[in-house]
């Protein structure tokens, strides 16, 4: 089959490679379509050190498509199925597990390679987090599940609700998502990010109010008088990954607001807090991170039902072999998801 290949940063090929075949429990997809996401591009420009364990090797993690080969004992599939997968699965005996936080399981199985024709399912996403498409959902739209799960997890943790103020740091297709679920919480959804083509969709997707955050720190204070009483949002999202943006996200919060912090950082950063705001204003300051079983499945019934509309993020379809210059127009800021076809 063919397949993008990474070697290292900034170098990856387009070549043939060995189609895999599924072993016991497993499944072999012909993929449909596979998304572009910021991780992946992060992966391109720098590597990746937990996706990326050794190289060369494919990537990509955002998919969906059709089930070509079944391997031994999987009863719940056929070929011929669409389906969409998540990119990993929790095993469900670790102690994060067992406490019920299977998001942050120590065993947590990953799959990586949608940038290929094919992609050989693990045995355990089989089983967990692989799920048949309604016949109407198209392969680029469903391979938002898992992007959309990761937000569902976000707003969910916020205790967002209807008629509050929901800040959101980043437009980038993750703060585009949240943004959309905001509105579908029934929250005034403050948006600030910056890029041209990223701002505009954020008003084309119904954020109540866009601000650039190339202004500096005048967008502060602008957000704060955009709150009742100016006091600030009620939830804030950062969905930047940076160390001081999740400072400005804590400033913009009202007194026992809650603050998401969603965005990873690099490694090694840190970020500072007011102790007396933390401790006076009640703040409560939550980190999320990735998503559960649960959140795919309910990722994949909001596309389903049209309460989530994808197409407006997928602005560009391209094909497989086109993925270095679609990286590039990620890069430069032309495109918000790229679906890519074999
Ligand atoms: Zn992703
Ligand atoms: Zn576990």
């Amino acid at each position: 089959m063919k397949g993008v290949v990474f070697y290292r940063p900034g170098d990856i090929r387009f070549e043939e490679v060995p189609t895999p075949s599924p072993g016991p429990g497993e499944i072999l997809v012909r993929i449909g379509s596979a998304l572009t996401c910021g991780t992946d591009l992060k992966t391109y420009r720098r590597g990746h050190p937990v996706i990326m364990k050794q190289t060369p090797a494919l990537f990509g993690h955002e998919w969906a498509g059709t089930v070509a080969v079944i391997g031994e004992g999987v009863e719940a599939f056929q070929i011929g199925d669409r389906v969409v997968g998540a990119n990993s699965a929790p095993c469900h005996r670790c102690f994060p597990c067992l406490l019920g936080r299977v998001n942050l399981c120590e065993d947590l199985e990953f799959l990586n390679g949608a940038y290929a024709e094919y992609i050989r399912v693990p045995a355990r996403i089989v089983r967990e987090n692989l799920l048949p498409l309604p016949p109407h959902l198209s392969f680029a739209q469903a391979a938002l599940v898992e992007p959309l799960a990761c937000a569902i997890h976000g707003i969910e943790r916020s205790g967002a609700t209807l008629g509050q103020t929901l800040c959101i740091f980043g437009a980038g297709p993750m703060g585009l998502l949240l943004s959309l679920l905001g509105k579908l919480k029934g929250c005034r959804v403050i948006l600030i990010g910056k890029g041209k083509l990223r701002l505009k969709k954020g008003e084309e997707l119904g954020a109540d109010v866009v601000l650039d955050a190339a202004k500096g720190s005048e967008v502060l204070a602008e957000t704060r008088r955009l709150t009742p009483g100016d006091r600030g949002a009620d939830v804030t999202i950062e969905a930047t990954g940076r160390p001081e943006v999740w400072e400005q996200a804590v400033e913009v919060t009202r007194k026992a607001g809650t603050v998401i912090l969603f965005g990873g950082c690099e490694p090694g950063t840190t970020f500072r807090v007011d102790t007396r705001r933390m401790h006076y204003e009640e703040l409560t300051l939550l980190g999320v991170f990735h998503h559960t079983p649960r959140y795919i499945r309910e990722a994949l019934h909001l596309l389903s039902e049209g309460k989530i509309d994808g197409t407006l993020l997928l602005t560009h379809r391209m094909r497989l072999v086109s993925l270095p210059e679609a990286f590039e127009l990620l890069s430069r800021g032309e495109a918000i998801k790229i679906a890519l076809e074999p």
